[in-house]
């Protein structure tokens, strides 16, 4: 059995309630006939939410009955033991013959959506492939397609951020893909955004006004790091940068002004695993909004909705997209959230780009089975690597005697193909060694299906200060390793015979 949510999105900027009526006079009169269907009271502003119990034929066929043409008017999102229905509040313009369709008619029905629908909770993979597909799609497409107009007819008195337009983030392409990333995070709603930068750009100009602060791991990212301390001050923003192992200090640094509690799953470059059930627990006792970048994890690792974040973000230039052909970024969280951020992201104007958006999608389909070649991979080369006379540290969560391995194992559901390391030759040997190395490229970046190496001092932090990446122990003889989906044999072979010539 799933609780039914059905959530009919109101615009704050109309005055919409005799249209809402209408729209859930609809959902009703199925209600009535289908008889499961128990409706409750509104239960917050900006949304109208139904609940019941039903078994999970009855959600496939619902939706047949919402949306019959298979045009995705209707978001279906699973989550756990719950199954979410968005209905936008355009829903009846767009299906006029629903005022008229009887649910006990089904033959007048043209065309039925099927719906991937099954007693549990999809797996990661089955999401990937169907999750926000549209079936039959336009034209009977397998594949959805690039819609790539800019913008579509209007009814009189659409609301601006309703209006089908690609800054707007509501072409169908856009849709289609926010649908999708939605259910890979087990999300109510997602958007994407123009690359990631724009995703957490976008997500602190959504939660922080002017005098508002916000604590954020001190070992963020550097373009986000960057961000912060080259750009919150002129914004009226403060911040503080905590330990994000250490929740004991986390109460000396919140302010009365403190909205928010910024941290990433797995940081960049030393793999430390932040503790994010507590991060959790203090934000909620503090009243925080919480904000996880996950790019290094991706949802086949952890999904930190499930953990109790309220949002999380992507670079989706990395394990998302997964072969380094795009920029773009993802954000994923409660409807409320996602409408705010979709309308702060409206006014900046970080809107993906259709073709981008395309290459995400189809990438998104084989996000499971890369990244867990890429966790192989990392996990053999970390054992290996390890036990090297030539190498004094390896950074990777997977390892026993990573400091953070114990609560990284009760989090992930894999660490990751991320590692680092430190020769002992210093900075001298770390540059003999990616110039000996044959299968990667040396180059910043990650989450690809080849491997890639770098020294992070010098490129993903080289703009901070060497006093912050001192502190942070990002010294410079630090090298970085992303590891792709080559076989792990020639992998280790390749770097059998360049560490003999460091
Ligand atoms: N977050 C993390 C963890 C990253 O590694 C990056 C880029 O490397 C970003 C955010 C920014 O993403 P983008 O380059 O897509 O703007």
């Amino acid at each position: 059995m799933y609780e039914l949510v059905i959530r009919i999105a109101l615009d704050e900027h109309r005055d919409e309630r005799q249209e809402v009526d209408t729209r859930i006079g609809r959902v009703l009169a199925i209600r009535e006939q289908a008889q499961y269907l128990l409706a409750g009271p509104p239960n917050a502003v900006g949304e109208v939410v139904y609940t019941c119990a039903v078994p999970a034929d009855t959600i496939s066929w619902l939706v047949e009955q919402l949306d019959p043409r298979g045009d995705a008017l209707v978001a279906a999102v699973a989550i756990a033991d719950q199954f979410v229905l968005t209905l936008p509040l355009s829903y009846g313009d767009h299906h006029p013959e629903m005022a008229s369709v009887s649910i006990g008619e089904h033959g007048r029905i043209p065309c039925c959506r099927r719906f991937l629908v099954s007693s549990d909770a999809p797996g990661i993979d089955t999401l990937a492939v169907h999750a926000g597909e549209r079936r039959p799609g336009p034209e009977g497409s397998v594949v959805f397609p690039i819609y790539q107009g800019t913008v579509y007819s209007v009814e009189p008195g659409t609301d601006y951020h309703d209006i089908q337009y690609i800054r707007l983030n509501s072409t169908p392409s856009q849709k289609y893909l926010h649908d999708k990333l939605a259910a890979l995070e087990g999300a109510e709603a997602a958007v994407a955004t123009a690359s990631g930068m724009a995703a957490v750009t976008t997500v602190l100009h959504s939660l922080l006004r002017a005098g508002d602060h916000l604590l954020a791991g001190e070992c963020l990212y550097g373009g986000t790091h960057e961000f912060l301390t080259q750009h919150a001050e002129d914004l009226g923003w403060s911040y503080t940068f905590v330990d994000p192992q250490r929740p004991e200090t986390w109460q000396a640094a919140r302010t009365p002004h403190t909205r928010a509690f910024l941290v990433e799953t797995i940081s960049n470059p030393l793999m430390r695993v932040p503790r994010l059930r507590e991060v959790v627990t203090f934000a909620r006792q503090e009243g925080l909004t919480t904000v996880i970048d996950n790019t290094f994890a991706s949802p086949v690792n952890l999904r930190p909705l499930a953990v109790g974040f309220d949002l999380c973000f992507h670079s989706a230039t990395k394990y998302l997209g997964g072969h380094s052909d795009l920029v773009a970024g993802s954000v994923a969280g409660s409807a409320e959230l996602i409408g705010r951020i979709r309308r702060t992201l409206n006014h900046y104007g970080g809107s993906l780009d259709p073709h981008a958006g395309f290459l995400l999608a189809r990438s998104l389909k084989t996000l499971g089975l890369r990244v867990r070649a890429q966790n192989d991979n990392a996990m053999e080369l970390a054992r290996l690597l390890d036990g090297r006379p030539e190498i004094t540290e390896v950074n990777y969560p997977g390892l026993p005697s990573h400091p953070d391995h114990p609560h990284a194992a009760e989090l992930l559901s894999g660490f990751g193909g991320m590692l680092s390391l430190r020769l002992g030759g210093g900075t001298a040997a770390a540059e003999a060694l990616l110039e000996a190395l044959r299968i990667p490229y040396v180059a910043p970046s990650l989450g690809g299906v080849e491997t890639l190496i770098t020294r992070p001092a010098t490129t993903s932090h080289a703009g901070m200060s060497s006093r912050d990446r001192e502190h942070l122990g990002i010294t410079d003889d630090l090298v970085r390793l992303s590891c792709g989906i080559e076989n792990p044999e020639d992998l280790a072979a390749d770097f059998e015979q360049a560490l003999h010539k460091v």
